[in-house]
């Protein structure tokens, strides 16, 4: 067990986990953030650290990678207590306390900001029979590494904001890059999608995936059985690579225990950010509210609104009022 009991705990290390703990650590509180993989960052540094981002003010544009570097330098400018490899597994309460319950230590703290944003993330697989070798150098469903997509021919599949991105992306690099998708529509922003139809991606519309195998001249290949929708017209592509991005499942289950008010999978709060639990707060994609936006620059916002509440919750007499935050120089 850990001795110290913080005044608040973040649940989750993606972008609004670290800007929150920073808030907190500006507005002076004893700070713990939880994160269930090695590294902080969440989204951006897991599933698109490679990917420009474009709609974060005062950041033209900056990669997945580089905003999570960015913000875990901002955080250690003050310092919280990080844990790193650890998932929160309970949330109890105990007199005036929560005790957090991880798969390492237990954690007692005032006050929770829960960040888990999707929770863990876990993609949507293809859902017929393959060969799982297909999954050694063939087929991702992550990037990890922008380099091993260099002069290949590669295959993204998928309609989303996700696949649109990546075959932009990934057609900067490739030998070729074609995107299959099942409708002739993306649901991917305008923008993503006039810069998809002006670049040289091949657009396979609507088709869906039937097979996947090796190509059985060339085994360092895939084949892959695409069937037109409501047609039966079959057709194989051949490619080094397949990127499958059918989203990601959303894994909000272990929320179900902590008797915390959801909507769906997401996490009910009001205008504060406080949800019907005592001193719980919840940010990021996580959370639901009219207008939400599962937006890096909105979850930046909902971080600095919970902390607020929560300190006007813990210590009502402090001065937590501060504009300018150079006052914090001194
Ligand atoms: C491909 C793609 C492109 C995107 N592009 C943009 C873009 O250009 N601009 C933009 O604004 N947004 C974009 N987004 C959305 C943006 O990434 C999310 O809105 C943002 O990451 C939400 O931040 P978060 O901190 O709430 O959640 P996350 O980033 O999901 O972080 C949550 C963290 O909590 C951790 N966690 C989960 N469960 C536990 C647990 N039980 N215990 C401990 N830790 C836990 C996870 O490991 C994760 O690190 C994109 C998303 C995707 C998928």
């Amino acid at each position: 067990m850990n001795e110290t009991t913080y005044d608040i705990t973040i649940i989750g290390g993606g972008p609004a986990g670290i800007f929150s703990a920073y808030f907190a650590r500006l507005r002076k509180l004893n700070v713990a953030l939880i994160e269930s993989l090695p590294k902080l960052g969440g989204q951006p540094e897991t599933l698109y650290a490679q990917k420009n981002i474009y709609d974060v003010a005062g950041l033209p544009k900056i990669s997945g990678t580089q905003l999570s570097d960015q913000l875990i330098q901002q955080l250690h400018f003050l310092d919280c207590d990080e844990y790193l490899n650890t998932s929160v597994t309970k949330l109890t309460r105990k007199d005036d306390l929560w005790e957090i319950t991880t798969t390492k230590d237990t954690i007692y703290t005032k006050a929770v900001i829960i960040a888990i944003g999707n929770g863990a993330f876990e993609p949507r697989k293809l859902t017929f029979e393959y060969d799982k070798a297909i999954e050694k150098n063939n087929l991702r469903y992550f990037v990890n590494d922008i380099e091993e997509f260099r002069n290949k021919d590669v295959v993204v599949a998928g309609g989303g904001d996700s696949a649109v991105d990546w075959a932009i992306s990934l057609n900067n690099v490739s030998n070729k890059t074609s995107l299959i998708h099942r409708r002739n529509k993306y649901r991917a922003m305008e923008s993503s999608v006039d810069e998809l139809n002006d670049s040289s991606v091949e657009q396979l519309n609507p088709y869906i995936i039937k097979n996947v195998t090796f190509n059985s001249t060339n085994p360092d290949k895939i084949d892959i059985t695409l069937k037109m929708i409501k047609s039966d017209e079959v057709k194989i592509i051949t490619a080094d690579k397949l990127l499958v991005n059918y989203g990601f499942i959303s894994d909000s289950k272990i929320l179900r225990d902590w008797n915390i008010d959801l909507t769906g999978p997401f996490i009910k709060v009001d205008q504060e950010m406080e949800t019907n639990l005592p001193n719980v707060f919840a940010i990021g994609d996580i959370v639901s509210y009219p207008g939400k936006l599962q937006l890096i620059t909105t979850s930046f916002a909902e971080g600095p609104i919970a902390v607020t509440k929560a300190l006007r919750n813990l210590y009502p007499d402090k001065d937590y009022f501060q504009h300018s935050t150079s006052l914090f120089e001194k």
